[in-house]
């Protein structure tokens, strides 16, 4: 199996082998990108303690963001989705004003599937492009809410569930000597650890209920699956914890195993949005600026 490698040797890996994710691969290389940039780690909302039981630390947050940089975003992103196709629905709506681009990046930190899907249809899209690139869009913003807010997760989340971001998890690790075990958020890189035999998603505990699907051959292959609620994970195992910013593209790398379970019967739960808003404020520095010329009468 790929596992992962420092220097962007996994980006290059899957470059070389899936041409036709190369748009995507392009905009997951964006996102890696844009994450260095301060605005996003300087715009995580403060928490000062743990949130109430089982609710993850985004739940109910208000992000206060200068718009600036999530308009340039959001542009660049849906630019470089779009490169190569024939047709270009977001690039045309962002730059003919029908699609909002701080409603895209609230709706995409949210993880709401269906207004992501609402905003596509506006800009003339039924795709679902915006269900594939609205994670990617949100990775900047999610990654550094997870690495503010890691510390503030409790030791005992016993959720399915991502304790930063409330996303289903991507992974399950079995990870080091002693095989703990850890689900694994896409989203936000979250990292949490689990039982392991608990279904992440039903909560089931019956082993009678839980199974897992094996591949053949010197590196055996793992999807744990729910006879219950007929979900599955894939399962990698591995003595070194996945990157937080890899974790997506593991998910993406192993894309074999999801169809190894979809042939089967088995699938992933349906994303549910978090109630997070976004305000998207122009800097103290500009309002100032605009203050100053109001005074003098210069208008705006
Ligand atoms: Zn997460
Ligand atoms: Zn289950």
């Amino acid at each position: 199996m790929a596992r992962e490698k420092p220097g962007g040797a996994l980006l290059s890996m899957l470059d070389a082998e899936h041409a036709e994710w190369r748009p995507l691969l392009s905009l997951v290389e964006a996102a890696l990108g844009e994450m260095e940039r301060p605005v996003w780690s300087d715009s995580v909302p403060a928490r000062g303690h743990s949130p109430a039981t089982g609710q993850p630390l985004l739940s109910g947050t208000i992000i206060r963001i200068a718009p600036g940089p999530v308009q340039r975003w959001v542009h660049r992103a849906m630019a470089i989705a779009g490169a190569g196709a024939s047709a270009t629905p977001f690039v045309d709506a962002l730059a003919a004003g029908r699609l909002d681009p701080l409603a895209l990046f609230e709706a995409a930190v949210t993880g709401d599937p269906d207004h992501l899907d609402d905003l596509a249809r506006a800009a003339g899209d039924d795709r679902g492009v915006l269900r594939v690139v609205g994670p990617i869009v949100a990775m900047p913003m999610l990654h550094a809410c997870r690495q503010a807010w890691t510390p503030l997760v409790p030791a005992a989340w016993a959720e399915g569930y991502c304790p930063i971001c409330g996303d289903w998890p991507a992974l399950a690790e079995a990870r080091g000597l002693d095989g703990q075990r850890r689900l694994r958020c896409g989203r936000c890189g979250g990292d949490w650890r689990t039982e392991w035999l608990r279904c992440p998603f039903c909560g089931e505990r019956g082993h009678e209920n839980l199974g897992s699907l094996v591949s053949e051959g010197p590196e055996p292959q793992t999807v744990d699956v729910c006879q219950r609620c007929r979900h599955y994970i894939k399962a990698l195992a591995g003595l070194v914890p996945i990157r937080p910013e890899h974790v997506f593209l593991q998910d993406l790398a192993t894309l074999v195993l999801d169809v190894t379970a979809l042939e089967r019967g088995y699938r992933r739960p349906a994303a549910t949005g978090r109630e997070v808003e976004v305000i998207a404020k122009p800097s103290r520095l500009r309002t100032l600026f605009r203050l100053r010329q109001w005074t003098n009468g210069c208008g705006r």
